[in-house]
């Protein structure tokens, strides 16, 4: 049997791509904010209802460009339950992380938790859409008013979703979203930011081009994170197939809840009603009461040839980066979600009869 890994890259038709790209052979513009970024930067912006959209070469470097962009130092409240990404941009943009536990019920940032970590040093919140689960956006907001914090997103994980209507492109003043192969939507690799201030649109440009501002003139200190234009053309292409896309997985969503929901000891990742989702990953939480560890579990997946990742572990804050410096027992509900979490296979054309093994592995523990 072939190996079934936890993910698989949707692509549009060869043809379309080909078709896409030919006019690159007669501009011979291939990067530079070319006519194929100018286009599908329109079309994201008509597709997710965003304000103003800025696309970099992969959501790191986007995401640093929104933590340059604050235009202060200091503190920013986030978690460790999330990719490595997240807490390198933050170091890397200056900032100090602190980090603040995780909820039970959805594993983004717990709101209640938040006021008791700000101190005159604390400049934002940067929250995590985990595995598309949408954090508490109002509460957050209010919060970040009462004491004059910026509110950005990782929502690299919640493309073209909504809460309560409202698209996830408009949920904070910055939010920054991920297109790499392994996302729900790609441009191969890729990034953007959507943001409600205008102003910040000659920053991006500038900054993701080396500061550069004329033939003679660098106002800032950047660097290169522009998006090419194979990359815009890719991301144009999958785009017309996102909602077809969207649909496919719910249907392996649907079928993974129906067959897991009545197991004692697995805990599964409902979506509530509130939230329109994308459904990029399936998350189980394995409970002491199964009986079997998670790497037990995931041992025995593995030997059926089912590859799913135990995402995210370990903890940020025990990497070997990190653990010298942070502690994680200072978050003990992200780690223990670390130590006993795996995220299954999910992509759009993963079969029935897969599926079914899967659970069948997972309900008779043999
Ligand atoms: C994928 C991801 C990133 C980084 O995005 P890239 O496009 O791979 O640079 C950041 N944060 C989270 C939560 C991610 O999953």
């Amino acid at each position: 049997m072939n190996k079934i890994y936890v993910t698989k890259s949707s692509l549009a038709p060869y043809e379309e791509y080909i078709e896409e790209i030919k006019d690159i052979w007669d501009t011979r513009i291939l990067t530079n904010n070319g006519p194929k970024c100018k286009k599908f930067e329109q079309l994201l912006k008509e597709k997710i209802n965003a304000n103003n959209v800025s696309l970099f070469v992969n959501g790191h470097m986007a995401l640093l460009s929104a933590l340059n962009s604050l235009g202060k130092k200091g503190e920013i409240i986030t978690t460790p339950f999330t990719f490595v990404s997240t807490i390198h941009a933050i170091i890397q943009s200056g900032n100090t992380p602190i980090f603040c536990d995780i909820k039970e019920t959805d594993y983004t940032i717990d709101e209640n938790k938040i006021e008791d970590l700000i101190t005159d040093k604390t400049i934002a919140i940067l929250g995590v859409h985990v595995y598309g689960n949408i954090c508490n956006y109002k509460k957050i907001q209010n919060i970040a008013n009462k004491y004059h914090l910026s509110v950005v997103y990782d929502a690299a994980h919640a493309f073209y979703e909504k809460i309560d209507n409202i698209s996830t492109s408009n949920l904070a003043d910055i939010n920054m979203f991920s297109f790499h192969a392994t996302k729900v939507f790609n441009s191969i690799e890729g990034g953007m930011l959507t943001y409600n201030n205008e102003d910040l649109t000659n920053f991006y440009w500038n900054h993701k081009n080396f500061g550069i501002n004329g033939p003679e003139k660098v106002i800032d200190i950047g660097f290169n994170a522009k998006m090419n234009e194979f990359q815009a053309a890719m991301g144009i292409c999958n785009l017309r197939y996102i909602d077809q896309e969207i649909k496919k997985r719910k249907k392996v969503y649907d079928r993974y809840i129906e067959k897991l929901s009545k197991i004692d000891g697995i805990k599964l990742n409902y979506i509530p009603s509130n939230q329109q989702s994308n459904y990029s990953y399936f998350p189980i939480v394995v409970e002491e009461k199964y009986g079997m560890s998670r790497d037990e579990l995931f041992e025995l997946l593995e030997e059926n040839n089912y590859y799913g990742r135990k995402y995210f572990y370990p903890l940020i804050t025990d990497l070997e980066c990190y653990r010298n410096i942070y502690d994680s027992s200072m978050t003990p509900i992200a780690k223990k979600i670390s130590e006993n979490v795996i995220t299954l296979p999910m992509y759009s054309d993963l079969e029935m009869e897969h599926i079914d093994s899967i659970c069948r592995i997972i309900k008779m523990k043999k």
